[in-house]
């Protein structure tokens, strides 16, 4: 089977060329997916797509005109595919729902200490041979309460990460995890309680319907002053003006990001000899306590192995003519 895989980086093409993809013809593309890129597949019978990759109704149309029938995201969330349109143009859509959580985990814990302990201003002081600790006074992990919104398989391993920490759990979850509350001590709360509070509140729920723009002024109100907010979900479960708001009043006391609301066209690009045109993200960069990563948390070894050894698997059960076990019913 012949597939085109979009908007391929430098550090996963070795993932790629470590495996057996007998039975298939991969063709590596730079560019992503978008309405402009769709003849790049043509001939394809798959394309394998990542989260700054278009899959609206309008390209998975074109796609299925130039003879695709497959679509294999090497991602966990399926946010940016229109799986409504894919199903009704008989399009297969796969994800790689079991990657490495502990990347994605250590990520949003590493955000969190590193506001905490105030590592990058601390490594700019130096860097200017200014040794002073002015500014730099931290809190202790230790005892604090930390509200996850999620708990499915990174929000578990973070409560378990942060239970190691000695903090305290709440967890918002639509489905309970009878080994948080049993052996980590977890309490689930609803989502007002665990604003009300958290001193620390992290993000793992996928982004859909009911969880977008769930965390807004409303929700940030009830948050303690001088909350820590983690998202390493999906950016559009915080309304960015409500974040804005809330750091400017002081109520959030940290931000730590590693997706942002309006991150597509801007994550995964070179835009330093741009002017920025996005206004919310500019202000978002001025704030000395808001740490921002541009979508790198699933970036480790084990994770890019563990997801381009899943896509290849999607890909082969497609080629076999079977379905992918990773496969939208
Ligand atoms: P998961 O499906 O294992 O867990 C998601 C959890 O959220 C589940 O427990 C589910 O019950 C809960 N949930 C669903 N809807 C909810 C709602 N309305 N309110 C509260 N809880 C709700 O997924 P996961 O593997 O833990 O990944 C979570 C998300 O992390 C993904 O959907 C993806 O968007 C994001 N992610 C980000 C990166 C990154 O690099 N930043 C990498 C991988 C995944």
């Amino acid at each position: 089977m012949k597939a085109t895989v979009y908007n391929i980086s430098p550090y996963e093409r070795p993932f790629f060329q470590a495996q057996d993809i007998s039975g298939l013809t991969l063709f590596y593309k730079e560019e992503r997916l978008t309405k402009d890129t769709v003849s790049l597949a043509d001939g394809s019978e798959a394309v394998v797509i990542f989260t700054n990759d278009e899959a609206s109704a309008e390209v998975l149309e074109a796609l299925k005109n130039v003879g695709v029938k497959h679509v294999a995201t090497r991602t966990m969330g399926m946010d940016h595919i229109d799986t409504e349109k894919a199903k009704e143009l008989g399009i297969k859509v796969a994800n790689v729902p079991d990657y490495s959580p502990y990347s994605v985990a250590e990520h949003s814990i590493s955000l969190m200490l590193a506001l905490n302990r105030k590592l990058v201003i601390a490594n700019r002081k130096i860097r200017e041979n200014d040794f002073r600790l002015n500014g730099l006074v931290g809190f202790d992990m230790h005892g604090k309460t930390v509200g996850i919104l999620g708990a499915g398989d990174i929000g578990e391993v973070s409560a378990k990460i942060l239970h190691g920490f000695g903090c305290k759990l709440l967890i918002y979850d639509i489905k309970e995890n009878d080994e948080l509350k049993e052996k980590y001590g977890a309490r689930y709360v609803e989502i007002d309680k665990l604003c009300e509070q958290s001193d620390i509140i992290s993000i793992h729920a996928p982004l859909t319907d009911d969880t977008h723009h769930l965390i807004d002024h409303d929700k940030i109100n009830k948050m303690k002053k001088g909350v820590m907010i983690i998202n390493v979900a999906r950016g559009a479960i915080c309304k960015t003006e409500a974040l804005i708001e809330g750091l400017k009043s002081r109520k959030i006391g940290y931000l730590g990001m590693d997706v942002y609301e309006h991150e597509q066209g801007l994550f995964f690009e070179d835009h330093s000899s741009d002017i920025i045109q996005d206004d919310l993200f500019v202000r978002l960069t001025g704030f000395k306590n808001v740490l921002i990563t541009a979508h790198q948390a699933f970036l480790t070894h084990e994770a890019l192995k563990d997801n381009i050894q899943s896509t290849i698997r999607n890909l082969k059960a497609w080629a076999d003519g079977e379905a992918s076990e990773n496969e939208l019913e």
